[in-house]
Protein backbone atom coordinates (compact mmCIF):
# COMPACT_ATOMS: atom_id res chain seq x y z
CA UNK A 1 0.00 0.00 0.00
CA UNK A 2 1.17 3.30 -0.84
CA UNK A 3 1.53 5.38 2.81
CA UNK A 4 -0.74 8.38 3.00
CA UNK A 5 0.61 11.33 4.90
CA UNK A 6 -2.66 11.98 6.97
CA UNK A 7 -4.22 15.45 6.90
CA UNK A 8 -5.68 14.36 10.36
CA UNK A 9 -2.78 12.64 12.28
CA UNK A 10 -4.46 13.27 15.76
CA UNK A 11 -7.64 13.17 14.98
CA UNK A 12 -10.21 10.54 15.99
CA UNK A 13 -13.92 8.85 14.91
CA UNK A 14 -16.00 11.26 15.48
CA UNK A 15 -17.64 11.34 19.24
CA UNK A 16 -21.53 11.28 17.53
CA UNK A 17 -20.42 7.63 15.20
CA UNK A 18 -18.56 6.12 18.36
CA UNK A 19 -21.58 6.53 21.08
CA UNK A 20 -24.24 5.74 18.36
CA UNK A 21 -22.09 2.72 17.13
CA UNK A 22 -22.43 1.70 21.02
CA UNK A 23 -25.99 2.85 21.82
CA UNK A 24 -26.87 0.25 18.91
CA UNK A 25 -24.60 -2.56 20.25
CA UNK A 26 -25.80 -2.47 23.87
CA UNK A 27 -29.64 -1.28 22.44
CA UNK A 28 -29.12 1.44 24.55
CA UNK A 29 -31.79 4.39 24.07
CA UNK A 30 -29.71 7.16 22.26
CA UNK A 31 -30.37 10.42 23.61
CA UNK A 32 -26.69 11.21 22.68
CA UNK A 33 -25.83 11.98 18.92
CA UNK A 34 -28.17 15.19 18.17
CA UNK A 35 -31.02 14.09 15.76
CA UNK A 36 -35.07 13.82 16.52
CA UNK A 37 -36.15 9.93 16.37
CA UNK A 38 -39.36 11.41 15.60
CA UNK A 39 -41.11 12.49 11.98
CA UNK A 40 -39.88 15.30 10.25
CA UNK A 41 -42.40 17.65 9.05
CA UNK A 42 -45.03 16.12 6.92
CA UNK A 43 -46.15 19.00 4.54
CA UNK A 44 -42.43 19.24 3.72
CA UNK A 45 -42.21 15.78 3.28
CA UNK A 46 -44.51 14.97 1.18
CA UNK A 47 -43.65 18.41 -0.99
CA UNK A 48 -40.27 16.75 -1.52
CA UNK A 49 -41.77 13.30 -2.49
CA UNK A 50 -44.09 15.33 -4.96
CA UNK A 51 -41.09 17.15 -6.14
CA UNK A 52 -39.42 13.77 -7.34
CA UNK A 53 -42.45 13.07 -9.46
CA UNK A 54 -43.08 15.74 -10.82
CA UNK A 55 -39.64 15.74 -12.37
CA UNK A 56 -37.06 18.36 -10.47
CA UNK A 57 -34.58 16.06 -10.41
CA UNK A 58 -31.54 17.52 -13.07
CA UNK A 59 -29.31 19.87 -11.42
CA UNK A 60 -30.09 23.48 -10.17
CA UNK A 61 -27.66 26.33 -10.96
CA UNK A 62 -23.96 26.37 -9.07
CA UNK A 63 -25.35 28.65 -6.12
CA UNK A 64 -28.57 26.97 -5.63
CA UNK A 65 -32.18 26.64 -7.06
CA UNK A 66 -32.84 30.83 -7.51
CA UNK A 67 -36.40 30.73 -5.61
CA UNK A 68 -34.88 29.02 -2.71
CA UNK A 69 -32.46 31.88 -2.18
CA UNK A 70 -34.84 34.29 -2.51
CA UNK A 71 -37.82 32.79 -0.25
CA UNK A 72 -34.26 32.68 2.41
CA UNK A 73 -33.75 36.26 1.72
CA UNK A 74 -37.22 37.24 2.38
CA UNK A 75 -36.71 35.08 5.62
CA UNK A 76 -33.49 36.92 6.47
CA UNK A 77 -35.16 40.62 6.38
CA UNK A 78 -37.89 39.50 8.13
CA UNK A 79 -36.41 38.32 11.10
CA UNK A 80 -32.81 40.09 11.16
CA UNK A 81 -33.77 43.31 9.29
CA UNK A 82 -30.93 42.69 6.52
CA UNK A 83 -31.56 42.73 2.23
CA UNK A 84 -29.32 40.24 1.63
CA UNK A 85 -29.25 39.13 -2.36
CA UNK A 86 -30.47 35.77 -3.51
CA UNK A 87 -27.97 36.40 -6.39
CA UNK A 88 -24.44 37.62 -4.74
CA UNK A 89 -24.60 36.38 -1.24
CA UNK A 90 -26.67 33.44 -0.64
CA UNK A 91 -25.24 30.06 -1.49
CA UNK A 92 -26.80 26.25 -0.99
CA UNK A 93 -24.51 23.84 0.78
CA UNK A 94 -24.91 20.43 1.24
CA UNK A 95 -25.64 20.93 5.01
CA UNK A 96 -24.17 23.33 7.63
CA UNK A 97 -20.65 21.69 8.39
CA UNK A 98 -20.11 21.74 4.71
CA UNK A 99 -20.30 25.80 4.82
CA UNK A 100 -18.43 25.93 7.99
CA UNK A 101 -15.58 23.99 5.78
CA UNK A 102 -15.90 25.36 2.64
CA UNK A 103 -15.53 29.26 4.60
CA UNK A 104 -12.66 27.79 6.37
CA UNK A 105 -11.45 26.59 2.68
CA UNK A 106 -11.87 29.96 1.39
CA UNK A 107 -10.10 32.25 3.81
CA UNK A 108 -7.05 30.09 5.42
CA UNK A 109 -3.68 29.73 4.79
CA UNK A 110 -1.14 27.87 5.77
CA UNK A 111 0.10 28.94 9.33
CA UNK A 112 -3.13 31.11 9.67
CA UNK A 113 -4.48 31.22 13.27
CA UNK A 114 -8.35 30.78 14.59
CA UNK A 115 -9.77 31.58 17.78
CA UNK A 116 -12.42 28.84 18.46
CA UNK A 117 -13.84 29.14 22.14
CA UNK A 118 -13.98 25.44 23.85
CA UNK A 119 -15.99 23.20 23.99
CA UNK A 120 -16.69 23.64 20.66
CA UNK A 121 -18.42 21.52 18.05
CA UNK A 122 -16.28 18.74 16.96
CA UNK A 123 -15.70 19.70 13.38
CA UNK A 124 -14.66 23.18 13.87
CA UNK A 125 -10.86 21.94 14.62
CA UNK A 126 -10.40 19.02 11.91
CA UNK A 127 -11.62 21.93 9.41
CA UNK A 128 -8.97 24.30 10.37
CA UNK A 129 -6.24 21.61 10.52
CA UNK A 130 -7.07 19.82 7.17
CA UNK A 131 -6.85 23.30 5.27
CA UNK A 132 -3.24 23.79 7.24
CA UNK A 133 -4.66 26.83 10.06
CA UNK A 134 -3.47 26.30 13.62
CA UNK A 135 -6.68 26.13 15.86
CA UNK A 136 -5.97 28.45 19.08
CA UNK A 137 -8.31 27.16 21.77
CA UNK A 138 -9.62 29.82 23.75
CA UNK A 139 -11.97 28.43 26.80
CA UNK A 140 -15.54 29.29 27.82
CA UNK A 141 -15.78 30.15 31.23
CA UNK A 142 -17.50 27.18 33.24
CA UNK A 143 -20.46 26.54 34.34
CA UNK A 144 -22.08 29.14 32.74
CA UNK A 145 -20.22 28.57 29.75
CA UNK A 146 -19.75 32.00 28.64
CA UNK A 147 -17.16 34.39 26.94
CA UNK A 148 -13.92 35.47 28.55
CA UNK A 149 -13.06 38.58 26.43
CA UNK A 150 -10.50 39.13 28.42
CA UNK A 151 -8.96 35.57 27.26
CA UNK A 152 -10.22 35.83 23.80
CA UNK A 153 -8.84 39.63 23.38
CA UNK A 154 -5.76 37.97 24.79
CA UNK A 155 -5.47 35.43 22.05
CA UNK A 156 -5.84 37.75 18.88
CA UNK A 157 -1.99 38.83 17.36
CA UNK A 158 -1.13 39.36 13.68
CA UNK A 159 -1.94 35.54 12.85
CA UNK A 160 -5.03 35.42 13.59
CA UNK A 161 -7.61 35.00 10.63
CA UNK A 162 -10.50 34.33 12.01
CA UNK A 163 -12.97 33.56 15.05
CA UNK A 164 -15.63 31.00 14.81
CA UNK A 165 -18.85 31.71 17.12
CA UNK A 166 -21.78 29.29 17.48
CA UNK A 167 -25.33 30.40 19.04
CA UNK A 168 -27.55 28.67 19.99
CA UNK A 169 -24.58 27.09 21.31
CA UNK A 170 -23.64 22.68 21.09
CA UNK A 171 -23.01 21.15 23.18
CA UNK A 172 -23.71 23.65 26.25
CA UNK A 173 -27.62 25.00 24.73
CA UNK A 174 -26.04 28.88 25.70
CA UNK A 175 -26.92 31.63 23.29
CA UNK A 176 -24.97 34.94 22.65
CA UNK A 177 -26.64 38.22 23.65
CA UNK A 178 -26.64 41.43 22.39
CA UNK A 179 -24.45 42.40 24.90
CA UNK A 180 -21.83 40.07 23.53
CA UNK A 181 -22.58 40.61 20.06
CA UNK A 182 -21.77 44.32 20.60
CA UNK A 183 -18.05 43.45 22.14
CA UNK A 184 -17.41 41.00 19.45
CA UNK A 185 -17.75 43.54 17.11
CA UNK A 186 -16.02 46.33 19.20
CA UNK A 187 -13.05 43.60 19.36
CA UNK A 188 -13.08 43.10 15.63
CA UNK A 189 -13.61 46.39 14.94
CA UNK A 190 -10.54 48.00 12.78
CA UNK A 191 -9.11 44.09 12.19
CA UNK A 192 -9.14 42.25 9.31
CA UNK A 193 -9.99 38.68 11.17
CA UNK A 194 -13.01 36.86 9.59
CA UNK A 195 -16.04 35.87 11.48
CA UNK A 196 -17.40 32.19 10.89
CA UNK A 197 -20.98 32.22 12.68
CA UNK A 198 -22.81 28.88 13.33
CA UNK A 199 -25.87 29.57 13.38
CA UNK A 200 -27.91 25.91 12.62
CA UNK A 201 -29.62 26.07 15.76
CA UNK A 202 -31.27 29.71 15.19
CA UNK A 203 -34.73 28.53 15.48
CA UNK A 204 -34.08 26.49 18.65
CA UNK A 205 -34.21 29.84 21.14
CA UNK A 206 -36.39 29.20 24.51
CA UNK A 207 -38.66 31.55 27.06
CA UNK A 208 -39.20 33.98 25.05
CA UNK A 209 -35.54 35.13 24.41
CA UNK A 210 -34.46 35.46 20.65
CA UNK A 211 -31.56 34.49 18.37
CA UNK A 212 -28.77 37.16 17.73
CA UNK A 213 -28.17 36.70 14.00
CA UNK A 214 -24.76 38.23 13.06
CA UNK A 215 -26.82 38.92 10.63
CA UNK A 216 -28.87 41.87 12.24
CA UNK A 217 -24.78 43.55 13.11
CA UNK A 218 -23.98 45.13 9.78
CA UNK A 219 -20.46 45.44 11.25
CA UNK A 220 -19.87 42.07 11.79
CA UNK A 221 -21.77 40.74 9.08
CA UNK A 222 -19.29 42.29 6.82
CA UNK A 223 -16.51 40.41 8.13
CA UNK A 224 -18.87 37.08 8.41
CA UNK A 225 -19.33 34.25 6.71
CA UNK A 226 -22.76 32.82 8.59
CA UNK A 227 -24.01 29.09 8.18
CA UNK A 228 -26.97 27.86 8.15
CA UNK A 229 -28.63 24.07 8.00
CA UNK A 230 -32.30 23.10 7.05
CA UNK A 231 -31.80 19.71 9.01
CA UNK A 232 -32.28 21.46 11.64
CA UNK A 233 -35.44 23.61 10.98
CA UNK A 234 -37.38 20.96 9.64
CA UNK A 235 -36.10 18.36 12.03
CA UNK A 236 -34.58 16.20 9.15
CA UNK A 237 -30.87 16.06 9.90
CA UNK A 238 -30.49 13.43 7.01
CA UNK A 239 -31.37 15.81 4.44
CA UNK A 240 -27.80 17.37 5.01
CA UNK A 241 -28.89 20.92 3.18
CA UNK A 242 -27.78 24.26 4.68
CA UNK A 243 -26.70 27.27 2.95
CA UNK A 244 -23.91 30.29 3.58
CA UNK A 245 -25.23 33.79 3.55
CA UNK A 246 -21.87 36.39 3.49
CA UNK A 247 -21.09 39.57 1.67
CA UNK A 248 -20.61 39.41 -2.20
CA UNK A 249 -16.93 39.59 -2.23
CA UNK A 250 -16.45 36.69 0.19
CA UNK A 251 -19.01 34.44 -1.59
CA UNK A 252 -17.79 34.64 -4.82
CA UNK A 253 -14.62 33.40 -3.34
CA UNK A 254 -16.62 30.57 -1.69
CA UNK A 255 -18.60 29.51 -5.15
CA UNK A 256 -14.73 29.73 -6.87
CA UNK A 257 -14.28 26.22 -4.69
CA UNK A 258 -17.88 25.31 -4.32
CA UNK A 259 -18.33 25.10 -7.75
CA UNK A 260 -15.84 22.10 -7.88
CA UNK A 261 -16.60 20.59 -5.04
CA UNK A 262 -20.31 19.69 -4.93
CA UNK A 263 -21.28 21.90 -7.39
CA UNK A 264 -24.90 22.24 -6.65
CA UNK A 265 -27.43 19.99 -4.06
CA UNK A 266 -30.05 17.79 -4.10
CA UNK A 267 -32.62 19.45 -6.48
CA UNK A 268 -36.23 18.23 -5.22
CA UNK A 269 -35.59 19.35 -1.56
CA UNK A 270 -34.31 22.91 -2.58
CA UNK A 271 -37.69 23.09 -4.65
CA UNK A 272 -39.89 21.97 -1.93
CA UNK A 273 -38.33 24.05 0.92
CA UNK A 274 -38.70 27.34 -1.78
CA UNK A 275 -42.36 27.28 -1.25
CA UNK A 276 -42.41 25.73 2.53
CA UNK A 277 -40.37 28.56 3.60
CA UNK A 278 -42.52 31.30 2.99
CA UNK A 279 -44.65 29.42 5.67
CA UNK A 280 -43.09 31.37 8.63
CA UNK A 281 -45.47 29.81 11.34
CA UNK A 282 -43.09 26.24 10.46
CA UNK A 283 -40.22 27.80 11.94
CA UNK A 284 -41.55 29.79 14.20
CA UNK A 285 -43.01 27.42 16.49
CA UNK A 286 -39.93 25.15 16.30
CA UNK A 287 -38.92 26.90 19.47
CA UNK A 288 -41.79 26.52 21.52
CA UNK A 289 -42.05 23.19 20.51
CA UNK A 290 -38.57 22.08 21.28
CA UNK A 291 -39.34 24.20 24.76
CA UNK A 292 -41.18 21.72 25.59
CA UNK A 293 -39.13 18.61 24.93
CA UNK A 294 -36.55 20.19 27.16
CA UNK A 295 -39.03 20.95 29.87
CA UNK A 296 -40.33 17.49 29.90
CA UNK A 297 -37.07 16.35 30.13
CA UNK A 298 -36.22 18.67 33.02
CA UNK A 299 -39.16 17.92 34.82
CA UNK A 300 -38.12 13.58 34.66
CA UNK A 301 -35.15 14.31 35.48
CA UNK A 302 -36.31 16.79 38.44
CA UNK A 303 -35.60 13.18 41.03
CA UNK A 304 -32.32 12.52 39.41
CA UNK A 305 -28.71 13.45 41.31
CA UNK A 306 -27.52 15.10 37.86
CA UNK A 307 -27.52 18.80 38.33
CA UNK A 308 -28.30 19.82 34.99
CA UNK A 309 -27.26 23.30 33.70
CA UNK A 310 -29.94 25.43 32.32
CA UNK A 311 -30.44 25.37 28.28
CA UNK A 312 -31.42 28.74 26.34
CA UNK A 313 -31.36 26.64 23.13
CA UNK A 314 -30.61 24.19 20.46
CA UNK A 315 -31.29 20.65 21.43
CA UNK A 316 -28.96 19.73 24.65
CA UNK A 317 -28.82 20.54 28.34
CA UNK A 318 -25.61 19.41 30.39
CA UNK A 319 -25.25 18.19 33.58
CA UNK A 320 -22.92 17.26 36.13
CA UNK A 321 -22.81 14.22 38.08
CA UNK A 322 -20.61 14.77 41.09
CA UNK A 323 -22.59 13.33 43.55
CA UNK A 324 -23.16 9.81 41.33
CA UNK A 325 -19.50 9.18 40.20
CA UNK A 326 -15.64 10.68 39.86
CA UNK A 327 -15.67 8.80 36.77
CA UNK A 328 -14.22 11.20 33.82
CA UNK A 329 -17.10 12.12 31.48
CA UNK A 330 -15.74 9.66 28.43
CA UNK A 331 -15.80 6.67 31.38
CA UNK A 332 -19.53 7.48 32.38
CA UNK A 333 -20.67 8.13 29.24
CA UNK A 334 -19.50 4.72 28.21
CA UNK A 335 -20.83 3.23 31.57
CA UNK A 336 -24.23 4.37 31.41
CA UNK A 337 -24.37 2.94 28.00
CA UNK A 338 -23.61 -0.42 28.70
CA UNK A 339 -25.18 -1.01 32.19
CA UNK A 340 -28.13 0.98 31.97
CA UNK A 341 -29.03 1.55 28.21
CA UNK A 342 -28.62 5.36 28.20
CA UNK A 343 -26.42 7.00 25.73
CA UNK A 344 -25.15 10.38 26.48
CA UNK A 345 -22.27 12.34 24.84
CA UNK A 346 -19.20 13.46 27.34
CA UNK A 347 -18.46 17.18 26.68
CA UNK A 348 -14.87 16.52 27.19
CA UNK A 349 -14.64 15.30 23.29
CA UNK A 350 -15.61 19.13 22.60
CA UNK A 351 -11.85 20.06 23.95
CA UNK A 352 -8.90 19.00 21.51
CA UNK A 353 -7.29 17.83 24.99
CA UNK A 354 -9.84 16.27 25.89
CA UNK A 355 -10.17 18.83 29.11
CA UNK A 356 -12.46 17.36 31.70
CA UNK A 357 -14.98 19.22 33.80
CA UNK A 358 -17.36 15.89 34.34
CA UNK A 359 -20.10 16.93 32.11
CA UNK A 360 -22.48 14.93 30.19
CA UNK A 361 -24.09 16.15 27.32
CA UNK A 362 -28.14 14.88 26.52
CA UNK A 363 -29.78 15.65 23.55
CA UNK A 364 -33.90 16.15 24.07
CA UNK A 365 -35.30 16.47 20.41
CA UNK A 366 -36.79 13.08 20.97
CA UNK A 367 -40.24 11.72 21.50
CA UNK A 368 -41.36 11.88 24.65
CA UNK A 369 -41.51 8.36 24.99
CA UNK A 370 -37.69 8.00 24.66
CA UNK A 371 -37.00 10.89 27.25
CA UNK A 372 -39.31 9.49 30.22
CA UNK A 373 -37.22 6.21 29.18
CA UNK A 374 -34.13 7.39 29.58
CA UNK A 375 -34.85 9.61 32.46
CA UNK A 376 -36.29 6.95 34.52
CA UNK A 377 -32.96 5.21 34.20
CA UNK A 378 -30.92 8.12 34.72
CA UNK A 379 -32.75 8.77 37.70
CA UNK A 380 -32.21 5.17 39.69
CA UNK A 381 -28.42 6.43 39.55
N1 LIG B 1 -22.99 22.94 13.58
C1 LIG B 1 -23.49 22.45 14.72
C2 LIG B 1 -23.29 23.21 15.99
C3 LIG B 1 -24.21 21.27 14.73
O1 LIG B 1 -24.69 20.78 15.87
C4 LIG B 1 -24.40 20.60 13.52
C5 LIG B 1 -25.19 19.33 13.63
N2 LIG B 1 -25.23 18.45 12.86
C6 LIG B 1 -23.86 21.14 12.34
C7 LIG B 1 -23.16 22.30 12.41
C8 LIG B 1 -23.97 20.48 11.02
O2 LIG B 1 -25.16 20.62 10.35
P1 LIG B 1 -25.45 19.73 9.05
O3 LIG B 1 -25.92 18.41 9.54
O4 LIG B 1 -26.47 20.48 8.29
O5 LIG B 1 -24.15 19.61 8.31
N1 LIG C 1 -24.73 17.75 15.46
C1 LIG C 1 -25.07 16.49 15.99
C2 LIG C 1 -24.66 16.43 17.45
O1 LIG C 1 -24.08 17.34 17.97
C3 LIG C 1 -24.43 15.32 15.29
C4 LIG C 1 -24.05 15.44 13.87
C5 LIG C 1 -23.07 14.36 13.52
O2 LIG C 1 -23.25 13.23 13.90
N2 LIG C 1 -22.04 14.73 12.85
O3 LIG C 1 -24.95 15.46 18.08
Amino acid sequence: MIPIQSKLPHTGTSIFTVMSALAAEHHAINIGQGFPDFEMDEELAALAAQKILQGYNQYVPMAGYMPLRESIAEKIFSLYGNHVSPADEITITPGGSYAIYTAFTTILQPGDEVIVLEPAYDCYIPNIVANGGVPVRVPLKFPDYSIDWEKLKAAINSKTKAIIINSPHNPTGTILSDDDMQELQKILSNTNIFLISDEVYEHLVFDGKQHNSVLKYPELYNRSFVCFSFGKVYNCTGWKLGYCVAPKAYTAEFRRLHQFDAFCCFTPTQVALAEHLKKKERYLSLGPFMQQKRDFFLEKMKSSRFQLHYSSGSYFVCGTYNNISDMSSMDMALHLTKTIGVATIPVSAFYQDGYDDKVLRFCFAKKEETLSAAAERLCKL
